[in-house]
């Protein structure tokens, strides 16, 4: 089957500079112990899988601050979609040795909106709700802040004239660019004086604009990346928006389902930031082996 492998895709250097500093974390014998990571490092089970059997305890939970009241003694981690300072200093006030995995992409959000509100504006923040990234960008400035999803948000506000004169408007680094552009339009139809700033990421922005251009006149995308991947998610919504090509995500290869490859001539493959390697080379090492011939004799499961 012939595949086009989409590039770039997979790991973006945020996560792998976050899953090197739990490595590292995991063999230095000084850290104390127990060492746990407030979260999940990155969203894919693969790369948590790896990280407990070196000892390292991934806690999950609604939010970082309610994740960290588990946490009595050792080391915690903070992940790459950082953390609120409010979490940072309980951590410190209960005297626990902290390693900061926040991805310098997504400080660069702290730092602005910090900045924005000691200038005095009143920030707009388009981002998922539920999602770490907002969760810790928005505890920045809290009170100054509202997080907007869809445009319904926007309807929804109810902003003080001062708030409304000095308005900004920040981004989650992993969202969908056109998504985006929408819900900025909607804004400034309403907020024309609002001041924009799209802090979506490099890494996010190459990948999506990657299956847009690569994936057309493929007859499939498959996503390889875990459901809670907000970034994944976003390839599958590009390549059926944009690219015109049905999309399917998978965690690794024991999830393909041969019936999606009926009657396909030319399968696209594509991986979230936080995909491992080795799984999009398994899918991909797969497909170009497979031949439609031998439908009814193979299986992956
Ligand atoms: S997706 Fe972007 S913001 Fe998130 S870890 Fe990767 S580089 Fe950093």
């Amino acid at each position: 089957m012939e595949v086009i492998k989409i590039s770039p895709r997979g790991y973006c250097y945020g996560v792998v500079d976050a899953l090197t500093a739990a490595r590292q974390a995991a063999k230095d014998q000084a850290l104390p112990r127990p060492i746990h990571i407030i979260g999940q490092i990155i969203h894919n089970r693969h790369a948590i899988d790896e990280l407990t059997q070196l000892g390292i305890v991934t806690l999950d939970g609604p939010d970082r601050a309610s994740i960290l009241e588990h946490v009595m003694e050792g080391t915690v981690i903070f992940t790459a979609h950082g953390v609120s300072p409010l979490v940072k200093q309980r951590a410190r006030e209960r005297g626990l040795y902290c390693i900061d995995a926040t991805c310098p992409d997504v400080t660069v959000t702290h730092d602005l909106v910090r900045d924005l509100v000691a200038k005095g504006y009143y920030i707009l923040y388009i981002g998922k709700k539920g999602h770490p990234e907002p969760e810790g960008v928005m505890g920045e400035v809290p009170g100054q802040i509202s997080l907007i999803e869809t445009e319904a948000d926007v309807d929804a506000l109810t902003l003080t004239p001062a708030q409304q004169q000095k308005l900004a408007v920040s981004t989650q680094t992993t969202l969908s660019q056109w998504d985006t552009r929408r819900v900025i339009q909607y804004i400034k139809a309403h907020y024309p004086q609002a001041e924009v700033h799209v802090d979506i990421c490099a890494a996010t922005q190459n990948r999506q604009e990657a299956v847009a251009a690569q994936a057309k006149g493929a007859d499939l995308t498959i996503v390889v990346g875990d459901p809670k991947s907000n970034n994944t998610n976003r390839l599958v919504q590009v390549s059926e928006e944009l690219a015109g090509v049905p999309a399917v995500r998978i965690e690794d290869l024991s999830q393909l389902d041969i019936a999606w490859l009926h009657d396909k001539k030319r399968v696209a493959v594509t991986a979230g930031a936080s995909t491992p390697s080795q799984l999009t080379r398994e899918v991909i090492r797969f497909l170009e082996q497979y031949q439609p011939a031998t439908e009814t004799a193979t299986s992956t499961e």
